[in-house]
Formats: C-alpha cells, sequence, structure tokens
C-alpha cells in the first residue's frame, strides 16, 4: 500500500527523521489558515504540495511556492481539484517553505533479485531517480543491506560516502539514513524513497518529500487504521478490496475473471498477445475469484468489471477443480440476473471458457440459460481472441 507523502512524513517524524513542519487542508479555505498559523510563528513562505499517489508533482504544477496566506489560499485554490497523471488532487500539504542549498536522493528498498534489501543514494537528488541512473550512473550508489545488521551508523556513513554526498551533509545525512531505515523495519515498508532529501542554508539535513510503500501482508502487525490510511487509490480497488476480492486495475479494455492467481496471469498475457491483432488491446484487470466462485463472488467480480467504463468485453476463464464448472456456471447465470435485477448494465459481451471438472455440464447450464450476453469459447486461446476482437469493435 502507497501513503501519501503527508502520511509518509507523519512515519518519518515519529522516528526522528526531521521533516518540514506541515498540515494538511482539503478546501483553499483551510489552507490559508494553516498559512495564516505559519504567518503568525514567523513563517509566512509555505510551499503548497498537492497529495497524490504519484510522482513527478512539481513537474506537472503540484508543488508551489507561497508568499503569504493569500498566496497559498490562491496556489492552494489552483492545485486543488488538478488532474495529475490521472489522480484528482483532493488535499494539500501546507508546510514551512525550505530554504534549499542541496537536493539529494536517499531511498532503501526490498531488492527482489538478489534477495536482501538496498539502498540508493546520489548527490544529484530532485530529479527522478531513473534519470540519473541512465545519465550519469557514476552518480548512483547502490548499497546492499544485510538485514539482520541494518543501517546503523557505520552503514549510514558507507551510504553517505558511496553516494558522494559533501562533507557539509554527512553528519546530518548519515543520522537521517540510520531513522530511515528504523521506518523502513518498523513499518514493515518495502519502499522508503526521500526526494529530494536536502541540505538547507543553514546546514541541516531534512526529507523535503517522502514516498512509503508498506507490505498488506504485515496488516496484522501494523496498526494502519489509527494512522486513517484508508486507501484512497483506484475507487474500483478500493471497492474490490471491501469485498475482498484479488483485484488489480490496469490499463485495457478486456475485463478479465479467473480462478486462481496463475490462470489469471497467463489469462493476462494470452488477452494482450491476441490484443496484437486487434489494434493493441490489453487486459483491463487482474482478477482472481479464488475457489469456491460462489454466485455472490461471481456477482461481485462481474458488478467490479462492469462498473469499469474502460472495460468493454470480459472473459471470463474458469478451469474447474475443487469448485466444479457447474457451480461457476450457475455463479454466472445467477450473478447476471442480480446485477440486471439491481439495474446494472449487463449487455458488454461475456465470453465464458469453462475446462476441467463438470465442464460439460457448465457449458449445458449457460447454452440453456442463453443470456444474450454470454458467448462460449472451448479454449484458452479462441476466448481470448475473441474477446480481444469484441473490445476493438
Ligand atoms: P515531486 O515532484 O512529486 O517529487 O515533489 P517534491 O516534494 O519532490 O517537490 C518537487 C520540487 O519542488 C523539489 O525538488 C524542490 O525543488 C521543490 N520544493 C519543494 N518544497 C520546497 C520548498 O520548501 N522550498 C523550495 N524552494 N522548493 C521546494
Ligand atoms: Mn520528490
Amino acid at each position: 500500500m502507497d501513503l501519501f507523502e503527508y502520511q509518509a512524513k507523519q512515519l518519518f517524524a515519529e522516528y526522528g527523521v526531521p521533516v518540514p513542519q506541515g498540515k494538511v487542508a482539503s478546501t483553499a479555505a483551510e489552507a490559508r489558515a494553516i498559512a495564516e498559523e505559519f504567518a503568525a510563528a514567523g513563517k509566512s513562505r509555505v510551499v503548497v504540495k498537492a497529495q497524490v499517489k504519484t510522482g513527478g508533482r512539481g513537474k506537472a504544477g503540484g508543488v508551489k511556492v507561497a508568499d503569504d496566506a493569500d498566496d497559498a489560499q490562491a496556489k492552494a485554490d489552483q492545485i486543488l481539484g488538478m488532474d495529475i497523471k490521472g489522480h484528482t488532487v483532493h488535499r494539500v500539504l501546507i508546510e514551512e517553505a525550505s530554504d534549499i542549498a542541496e537536493e539529494y536522493y536517499l531511498s532503501f528498498l526490498l531488492d527482489r533479485t538478489n534477495r536482501t534489501f538496498l539502498s540508493i543514494c546520489s548527490a544529484e537528488g530532485g530529479v527522478e531517480i531513473e534519470e540519473v541512473a541512465a545519465t550519469n550512473p557514476d552518480a548512483v550508489a547502490k548499497v546492499a543491506i544485510d538485514p539482520i545488521a541494518g543501517a546503523p551508523a557505520d552503514v549510514a556513513a558507507e551510504i553517505v560516502r558511496q553516494g558522494k554526498l559533501p562533507e557539509a551533509a554527512a553528519q546530518g545525512a548519515t543520522e537521517l539514513i540510520s531513522k530511515l531505515w528504523d521506518v523502513f523495519v518498523g513499518r514493515d515498508a518495502t519502499l522508503v524513497e526521500v526526494n529530494p532529501m536536502i541540505l538547507t542554508g543553514d546546514g541541516r539535513v531534512v526529507a523535503l518529500d517522502g514516498k512509503v510503500t508498506l507490505d498488506e501482508n504485515a496488516d496484522f502487525r501494523q496498526d494502519l487504521e489509527s494512522l486513517a490510511f484508508a486507501a484512497e487509490g483506484d475507487p474500483l480497488e478500493v471497492k474490490a478490496k471491501e469485498k475482498g476480492l484479488n483485484y488489480v486495475k490496469l490499463d485495457g479494455q478486456v475485463g478479465i475473471i479467473g480462478n486462481g492467481a496463475g490462470l489469471v496471469m497467463s489469462t493476462l498475457d494470452v488477452v494482450s498477445y491476441a490484443g496484437e491483432a486487434h489494434g493493441g488491446v490489453q487486459p483491463a484487470n487482474f482478477l482472481d475469484i479464488g475457489g469456491g466462485a460462489s454466485a455472490d463472488v461471481m456477482a461481485d467480480g462481474l458488478e467490479i468489471i462492469l462498473g469499469d467504463g474502460d472495460v468493454k468485453s470480459v472473459f471470463v476463464n474458469v478451469f474447474g477443480g475443487i469448485t466444479a464448472c457447474d457451480a461457476v456456471a450457475e455463479g454466472i447465470v445467477q450473478a447476471l440476473e442480480m446485477l440486471a435485477a439491481r439495474g446494472d448494465d449487463v449487455s458488454k459481451p461475456l465470453v465464458v471458457r469453462l475446462d476441467g471438472n463438470s465442464a460439460e455440464r457448465g457449458r449445458r447450464i449457460l447454452t440453456e440459460a442463453g443470456h444474450p450476453a454470454v458467448r462460449q469459447a472451448p479454449t484458452m486461446d479462441g476466448a481470448a481472441a475473441q474477446a480481444a476482437e469484441l473490445a476493438a469493435k
């Protein structure tokens, strides 16, 4: 789960990582009130920062320095409601402005390939690290972190040395890095990124931006509720989560429902491949309804997928195992009835491929039900081709 910048900075502050003071506003008037508080404390310059879970806000005009409360209100008004890479800005962070002398890059992440943790550090921060890595790879240090030893002072100092941070920032950066490791471990994160980590005019090292991804597998030992981490991601993903579905929204046009993560993943590949012949049609989502695909689960899945405006056709790919295909077929028929009875639109074409346990009986059930949106295909490749073709129409 990705956090907003302001949430990331709350965590940083808890662990003693220096961050600018700030508060969140969801209206321009609130932004003004916060800026007035800062002004009363002698800090009239503030930064207004769009809170969206995507990078490049600065470039997109989502980060603006304001000179006073009037200006903060005006800038908040501009930024609220803005669309940044498909994310609508509902909140802005109002922060005391920082006096930036230099910008660096620092992160900890899980390095799956090498089965360890990694710190990335660079004296060239503020821009995308991928860009620095491409144009000036020597400026990007990658330091493997032993999970047991972690990043105490000596390791942090080595990260600073390899990242070629200047002497003026060495002490502050070393302290910040050790504390950031504590955040990473303490909160079960898979990524903590500070870009930029800055050196201020008066020589302090501060986390000016924060990106944190938490490992949802550790939810059971983390108190996420208290941090009000109500997932504000894609609305369909939020809804799917409420219903306990394994759903990931993608950018394509063919809705996918399957049973078993492996089958669903190969379905995505097959649809993607078939889509090449139809102008680059792609899968619209990942949805694994798991074993025991009851009518309710099927209805929940179809509801989410049919509610996706990008979806033009749906491919239901089921291999009957413990859950037999006839039960799945009943589930599809009942789900379509349930959704239609509720007034949902169930006219998008559904290509169903049933194989495995009781496939024959399942197919017969669908044939007899004769739902106008449903068509069947005997093979996975055939079904993918049909679904891609229907989506391209
Ligand atoms: P991102 O573009 O989404 O990564 O947002 P950041 O929080 O990293 O901000 C982008 C850039 O805005 C930073 O690299 C800084 O150059 C600039 N910026 C952010 N906060 C301040 C500030 O307090 N003072 C000044 N002068 N610039 C800032
Ligand atoms: Mn940044």
